[in-house]
């Protein structure tokens, strides 16, 4: 395992506290287990080299293969909407540079994370193992189909947008469990939050958001 040195996972702590300070807390993000993971985190490791000064700047950035890390604020309000305690397995599509998986790992029992482009899947595993996370199951496939084997989940995160959230998500859902996604055209999105109660879904929207596309069996068609 190729394990990360402390100086590397501690240098940006100032631009961390800035951040989860600026962008998280003022914005309304409460969840103090979501804002300590994220002033833990070593964002910049989940960067690009090029890109690693801007890994704590209020926006997504490029990872490569066209896809984003996605904007430290939209990763804090949709991890607190999952609502974790720490006991939860959960299942996150869209595994990207790993970074909202690390966050998700902090806060919650297991995680299992799809991702469809497999240079970014082994490029996730590999910052991830350097951190020593042992509570990550990484696949590479259409996340769309969601983990049938590993269902139900406590909580489901969709990192990537759909027209709507595809209902073989929905069903991989347990009782109590909330699924957080963005929904809507290419352009432009909602944060959903459904919550699975007595059997019966309930449905919360955030905000708007842009997101990548979902690009899979029951999600948007690659061109
Ligand atoms: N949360 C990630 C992070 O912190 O870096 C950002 C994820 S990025 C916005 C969305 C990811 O979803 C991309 O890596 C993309 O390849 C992936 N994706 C899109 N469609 C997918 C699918 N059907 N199954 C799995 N991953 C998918």
């Amino acid at each position: 395992m190729n394990r990360l040195s402390p100086e590397a996972i501690q240098s940006y702590s100032g631009q961390r506290r800035k951040m989860v300070e600026e962008q998280l807390v003022e914005r309304g993000v409460r969840d103090l287990r979501v804002l300590e993971a994220m002033s833990r985190v070593p964002r910049h490791l989940f960067a690009q080299d090029s890109l690693r000064h801007r890994a704590y700047g209020d926006a997504p950035l490029p990872i490569g293969e066209n896809q984003t890390i996605s904007q430290p604020y939209i990763v804090g309000a949709m991890t607190e909407a999952l609502g974790l305690t720490g006991e939860e397995r959960v299942l996150e599509i869209g595994t990207g540079s790993g970074y909202q998986t690390a966050i998700v790992a902090e806060l919650a029992r297991q995680v299992f994370t799809i991702e469809r482009l497999n240079n970014l899947s082994r490029q996730a595993q590999k910052i991830l193992e350097g951190l020593s996370y042992m509570n990550i199951v990484f696949k590479m496939f259409d996340g769309t189909y969601g983990w049938p084997d590993q269902a139900p989940f406590d909580a489901i995160l969709i990192t990537a947008s759909a027209k709507e959230i595809p209902e073989s998500l929905i069903k991989q859902l347990g009782e109590g469990g909330r699924l957080v996604a963005p929904a809507g055209d290419k352009e432009k999105q909602k944060l959903i939050v459904l919550t699975k109660k007595d059997g019966r879904i309930s449905r919360q929207e955030l905000g708007d958001c842009k997101f990548v596309p979902l690009i899979g069996k029951y999600g948007w068609q690659d061109k």
